[in-house]
């Protein structure tokens, strides 16, 4: 065991601050990776205030954080994949059991023994595992995948969940050219959504409750921008969408979005709202349309994303923050005021 730096909240209520935390030292199969970024996914806020405690209750202290990127400092010695100085990343998974059926079809996302980066009993040194607001992490190699040399480290960070996150149900339900794609949210998933349909040939459509946001959703790919609280605006394009990706943190109106569906188009939902929704048979029924969700992605795919934005060069568009400013900018990402991750630096851990 070592001590390394983090920032962790104590409760629900209480603010992100400095704290000494313990990770184990590298087994054989396990890779020391010294952080360098941290992307903050609204998911961190969610945890860190308790916002899923029917599903996912949250232990205390908490050190959020799944979007990491860093250099491998130290490898165990049945380690093949990585040796120190490579770059490396690591996202919402440290380790699942490895036989369940989504293990063997590369879906550890849906293993039901998944261990996540931080909030999940660590069979290591017992509590939970904590997340990247901090200076070094050790991950089984397995889970960690390999970062394209060419891209720019902060801006690679959020793809490690707000990417695959967005890449894989874009993939799954087969968007390419001639399809028409809405997202739903033009936050940190919402903006890697739009950046993966417009790659895929797909005609974008953003739906923002956010007019500040529309010459922004233009530059990063969108053909079309909608503001969502104009019933007018949203009315031009009922039963239109092949496919809607619909990213809200918040408790929204569903119905209005089912309805822009053509006949067996599906809507997916990534966003994670705490409250449940209210939502129309008739919505579904006219057109036979579905709804749907998806979690994150398998480590494949995330390597397969990964590659795929070093080929195209998408990275995330990121405000690069001291980790000193993590309590603002979670108020800021709660007023939708983000352009559009953040991401901490994590050298300025190292003058706490
Ligand atoms: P984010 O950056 O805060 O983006 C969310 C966007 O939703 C905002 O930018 C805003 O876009 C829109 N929005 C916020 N409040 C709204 C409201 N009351 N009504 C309508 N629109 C609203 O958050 P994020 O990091 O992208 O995460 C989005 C959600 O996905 C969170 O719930 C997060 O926990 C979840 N998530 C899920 C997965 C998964 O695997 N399924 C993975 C990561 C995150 P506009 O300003 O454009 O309206
Ligand atoms: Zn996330």
């Amino acid at each position: 065991m070592y001590n390394t730096k983090a920032y962790s909240a104590a409760s629900a209520t209480s603010p992100l601050s400095y704290s000494a935390i313990a990770r184990r030292n590298p087994t054989e199969h396990d890779v020391q990776i010294e952080i360098l970024f941290c992307g903050i996914c609204h998911s961190d806020i969610h945890f860190v205030r308790n916002e899923w405690s029917s599903t996912m209750p949250t232990t205390y202290p908490i050190v959020p954080g799944h979007e990491i990127v860093g250099r491998v400092t130290q490898v165990g010695s049945a380690v093949t994949k990585y040796q120190p100085g490579d770059l490396a990343g690591v996202g919402c998974l440290v380790d699942s059991d490895g036989t369940c059926p989504n293990c063997q079809a590369s879906l550890e996302q849906f293993c039901p023994n998944l261990t996540l980066t931080f909030n999940s009993p660590d069979k290591h040194l017992g509590g939970v595992t904590y997340g990247g607001y901090s200076d070094s992490i050790v991950v089984d190699e397995r889970f960690v995948v390999r970062v394209p040399a060419n891209l720019d480290l902060s801006g690679v960070a959020p793809l490690l969940c707000a990417g695959i996150t967005t890449y894989s149900p874009l993939r799954h339900w087969g968007i390419s050219q001639g399809k028409k794609v809405g997202i739903v949210g033009l936050g940190g998933l919402g903006h890697m959504g739009v950046k993966f349909a417009r790659a895929f040939g797909a005609h974008v459509v953003v739906f923002t409750t956010s007019p500040n946001k529309k010459e922004d959703a233009l530059r990063l790919g969108a053909d079309e921008v909608v503001l969502s609280r104009n019933a007018d605006e949203m009315q031009k394009h009922a039963g239109s969408f092949d496919f809607i990706l619909d990213t809200v943190s918040a408790t929204h109106d569903i119905n209005a979005y089912l309805n822009l569906l053509t006949r067996d188009g599906n809507i997916t939902l990534v966003g994670a709202p705490e409250k449940p929704f209210d939502i129309s048979a008739f919505s579904l029924i006219m057109g036979r349309r579905s709804l749907s969700g998806s979690n994150i992605g398998g480590i494949a795919e995330t390597q397969e994303m990964l590659d795929f934005c070093g080929q195209h060069n998408i990275t995330a568009d990121v405000e690069v923050i001291p980790i000193q400013k993590v309590n603002e900018a979670y108020e800021r990402l709660l007023n939708s005021d983000v352009k559009y991750r953040f991401c901490i630096d994590m050298v300025s851990l190292k003058s706490e």
